[in-house]
């Protein structure tokens, strides 16, 4: 039950203040979110607003991933250098952005991947609502979403900008192993590969002992090839310590196409190839994993089989399934459609979506955009630009697609690899001046310094 109380001036409330991170407004109206507080629910009923709050645009950014954060800073820089005032609220499950892209590490290495919102924003950028969007409900402009408790609320919003992610695929139903989806199987995986390696150290049985040593991951993508460099580093570290041959531990990586991160040229893939050799990786292409055996041995699709304790699969990402439920057109490929200023296309004029839940193309070239952070930080920035100006009614710079193909691979214990390619020329950096690169790409991901 919601009470209710009215006020002449908001900032002397008590209740406002306390809770003035964690509101939700409807014009004249304040709702304050009990699940972030322990308040009654209250509708706190503003009487006299100033003229500056009531023109005010609330911008709802849905999902904290690398795509939300960046439009919060966007816009805020945006807001900032027009001199426009803006309210922006992020709404997403957890009470954390998650650092995706440092899986690979937490598979192979305890790793810390949350960052709180506090820490992300610390001048109260952006207020916070916990909670997972269910619907969008355009005509009323609202948004339906469930609570940290399970109570499904709405939210109003002047402009929504939806950027719901991706989720990493399943394994094929019965094929055993470990998917790297989340923190929590990556934590998985890492307890799994080190138990194994324990038993290994216990047994005399050398194939046996050969099967429990040996990761079977299955993708040649660009988490594949850095879980693969991660774990090998970090088992024979591990062997070693528990007195087995530092040379025991065997990571293959079977990739169904011809060469690993197929985004790259075939020239760079190749000198990444070289690196993953000289770290022990092992590399079979043109197959697929089908299965793990559960006998020490993971089953390739042309009939091979490999000595594997744990196969980890890393076979590609879907777009969020809370999308399907969102109320929007998706395209055939599961994802928002947009036009080049990332309006939803559909007449939806106030709804954005970029990053990995939308399909982006850049209508000069045909390009279409890569599921990739990179990608998602640079339309965030641009969509900063794109709302403001379309709150002021002024035209805003369409969408380009980027005109340098670049990426960066972690290959474990601070090595990594960055490619560039640029005049029809590949660059590439290896070694721990790599790994720096990779770092700071990593935490420039995340807006940590
Ligand atoms: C293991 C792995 C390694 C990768 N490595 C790289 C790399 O090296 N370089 C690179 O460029 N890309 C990499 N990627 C891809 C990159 O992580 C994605 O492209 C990037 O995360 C996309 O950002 P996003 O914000 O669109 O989505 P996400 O990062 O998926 O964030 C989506 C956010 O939305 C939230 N959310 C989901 N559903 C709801 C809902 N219903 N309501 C509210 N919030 C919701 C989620 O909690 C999450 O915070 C990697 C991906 C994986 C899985």
């Amino acid at each position: 039950m919601l009470s209710t109380i009215t006020c002449n001036n908001i900032s002397r409330h008590p209740l406002f203040v306390n809770t003035c991170r964690c509101i939700s407004h409807k014009k004249f109206e304040i709702v304050v979110i009990p699940s972030c507080h322990n308040f009654a629910p209250t509708l706190v009923t503003w009487v006299n607003p100033s003229e500056e709050w009531c023109a005010m645009q609330t911008i709802v950014v849905v999902g904290g991933g690398y795509a939300g954060i960046h439009t919060v800073k966007a816009v805020k820089a945006e807001s900032e250098r027009t001199g426009a005032p803006v309210r922006i609220v992020l709404m997403d499950p957890a009470t954390y952005h998650a650092k995706k892209v440092r899986l690979v590490q937490a598979a192979a290495v305890p790793t810390s991947l949350r960052v709180p919102w506090e820490a992300l924003f610390p001048a109260g950028e952006a207020d916070f609502v916990q909670g997972r969007c269910l619907a969008v409900d355009a005509a009323a402009r609202k948004v339906k979403y469930e609570d940290a408790s399970g109570v499904e609320r709405t939210l109003a919003y002047d402009r929504l900008v939806l950027a719901l992610g991706s989720v990493v695929r399943e394994a094929p139903e019965g094929a055993g192993g470990i998917a790297l989806r989340d923190e929590v199987h990556a934590e998985r995986i890492r307890l799994a590969v080190e138990a194994n390696l324990s038993a290994a150290a216990q047994e005399r049985d050398a194939s046996r002992q050969a099967a429990l040593c040996a990761v079977v991951v299955a993708g040649g993508g660009i988490s594949g090839v850095e879980t693969a460099a991660e774990l090998a580093k970090a088992m024979r570290r591990r062997a070693a310590a528990l007195g087995l041959p530092a040379t025991l531990p065997r990571v293959t990586i079977v990739a169904g196409g011809t060469r690993l991160v197929p985004l790259m040229t075939e020239a760079a893939s190749k000198r990444l190839e070289a690196r993953l050799r000289a770290a022990s990786v092992r590399i079979v292409r043109g197959a697929r994993v089908a299965r793990e055996g559960g006998d020490g041995f993971a089953v390739l699709s042309d009939g091979r089989r490999l000595p594997c304790g744990l196969v980890i699969w890393t076979i590609g990402v879907d777009p969020s399934p809370s999308l399907r439920g969102l109320g929007l057109p998706l395209g055939s490929n599961g994802r928002l459609q947009t036009d080049s200023w990332y309006r939803v296309q559909g007449g939806y004029d106030t709804i954005y979506a970029i990053g990995d839940n939308a399909r982006i193309v850049d209508s000069a070239t045909g390009i279409e955009d890569g599921m990739t952070c990179r990608e998602a930080i640079q339309q965030a920035q641009r969509l900063g630009r794109v709302l403001l100006a379309d709150i002021a009614g002024r035209p805003a710079e369409p969408h380009r697609a980027a005109t340098r193909q670049q990426y960066c691979v972690d290959l474990g214990e601070g090595e990594g690899f960055a490619w560039i390619r640029h005049w029809g020329v590949d660059f590439t950096i290896g070694g721990a001046l790599g790994g720096k690169v990779r770092e700071y790409t990593w935490n420039l991901g995340s807006l940590m310094k």
